[in-house]
């Protein structure tokens, strides 16, 4: 289990390399983790599971969002009783997150979900542990051996608990946790392969996005599994994104995470659509539908941009889905230099659009028509693209700018 070899692997997005640690490989039903499969984006169900309708209808937006893999809870009985009909009606795989009831696991197991999580530290007894294990190895499914900060002093002991939290923080915020997170995972990955179980995932969440980096970096150097990332308890959209994005973004682009889940106090469709986003922004994806970039706006400004950008993304969501960058400019200061390289282009001139598709300028509309005008052209790129007549980003587009502004500024 321990490695010290730095192994890269190269995986090919767009034609061009990216070189990720070397893991080994996972199936969590038909979704690869780990090894050279591509970064896979979780999420876990806000409702209850033994809720079926809603808890269907949560799964089947998730996957509609993009989600490669989902995890419910599965606290009571009851929650494991309304996994086969569950697993009947969604099409991506699913996760039992199991916390202190073995039984839980084994019923789970037994409804056919496609791998585990489990914290073996809230489990009391070895032999129930063992139990999950071998189920897990005859189903031939995963385990995910997710440590959390909250769960790596013995909860019930809440004095002891204060106590030891004390010791770990008394001299900075790194040291005696993540020292006693690592001791963690060694100690509960020695059960797992004294059954010769190799079957595994590892996680080590806080909720400190420095911490985390420093977590990870320390597990992909001492293991070879494969790596779910996320922050736990992160917070609310405004401010988890950030957290996560920090950390996560830093590991990834490190070559560290085989598959992540960004949490937030919200709607969980909003993790799904920002790890998607965060993985194609470090080209570890390749995209899916149309890449948005826009001005931040500024005194130049000659549209009313923010409404335009809301309006042209809301339309692109829902009529493309070929990866055309699109390019919504302000004005033609510093416009066209920035969306060199977009297949469209707008920029704003005196209440006017112009136009241009893969470097050429193709429109002149009012800026009441630049919406409509803007997704006719993207569409049209679009169909030309399925029928193959033309590749996006291949030409190269160098936009003169139609006017000579002075100044400068974004
Ligand atoms: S100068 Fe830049 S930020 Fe300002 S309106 Fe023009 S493109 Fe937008």
């Amino acid at each position: 289990m321990y490695t010290n070899d730095l192994v890269w692997l190269p995986q090919f997005i767009y034609n061009r390399p990216v070189y990720r640690r070397k893991t080994r490989q996972i199936q969590v039903g038909n979704v690869k983790v780990g090894g050279d499969a591509s970064v896979s984006v979780q999420s876990m169900t806000a409702g209850y599971t033994h809720d079926i309708d809603a808890c269907i209808a949560e799964i089947n937006r998730l996957t509609k969002a993009g989600a490669d893999i989902v995890r419910v809870a599965v606290p009571e009985r009851k929650d494991t009783a309304a996994l086969t009909e569950i697993l009947s009606q969604v099409s991506v795989p699913i996760v039992a997150d199991v916390h202190f009831h073995f039984k839980r696991a084994l019923e789970a197991i037994e409804a056919g979900v496609q791998k585990i999580r489990l914290n073996p530290g809230n489990i009391g007894d070895r032999e129930q542990v063992n139990a999950v294990i071998d189920s897990c190895k005859d189903a031939n499914i995963p385990i995910r051996i997710g440590v959390n900060e909250g769960s790596v002093v013995e909860r019930k002991d809440k004095q002891k608990r204060q106590a030891e939290l004390a010791s770990f923080f008394a001299d900075r915020k790194q040291g005696h946790l993540l020292a006693m997170m690592i001791a963690k995972v060694e100690e509960y990955l020695d059960i797992f392969e004294s059954r010769d179980f190799q079957n595994i995932c590892l996680s080590a969440k806080l909720m400190d996005a420095r911490l985390v980096i420093d977590m990870y970096q320390e597990l992909s150097k001492r293991f070879d599994y494969p790596l779910h990332l996320g922050v736990t308890h992160a917070g609310p959209r405004e401010t988890g994104s950030i957290r996560s994005i920090a950390a996560l973004g830093s590991l990834l682009s490190q070559g560290i995470g085989d598959t992540i889940r960004i949490s937030y106090a919200s709607d969980t469709v909003f993790e799904v659509e920002d790890g998607i986003e965060l993985l194609n922004s470090l080209d570890l994806r390749t995209r899916i539908g149309a890449e948005l970039i826009a001005c931040p706006s500024c005194g130049r400004i000659q549209v009313d941009l923010f409404e335009l950008v809301d309006n042209v993304r809301a339309q692109l969501e829902n009529e493309i889905d070929v990866p055309i960058k699109v390019a919504v400019m302000g004005c033609v200061v510093n416009g066209p230099g920035e969306a060199e390289g977009a297949d469209v282009a707008v920029f704003a001139g005196d209440r006017k659009g112009i136009i241009y598709v893969q470097g050429e300028r193709v429109a002149n509309v009012k800026e009441d028509e630049i919406l409509d005008r803007l997704l006719v052209e993207c569409k049209a790129l679009q169909d030309r693209v399925r029928r193959g007549e033309t590749k996006l980003g291949d030409k190269a587009v160098t936009i003169v700018a139609p006017l000579t502004v002075e100044g400068n500024t974004t």
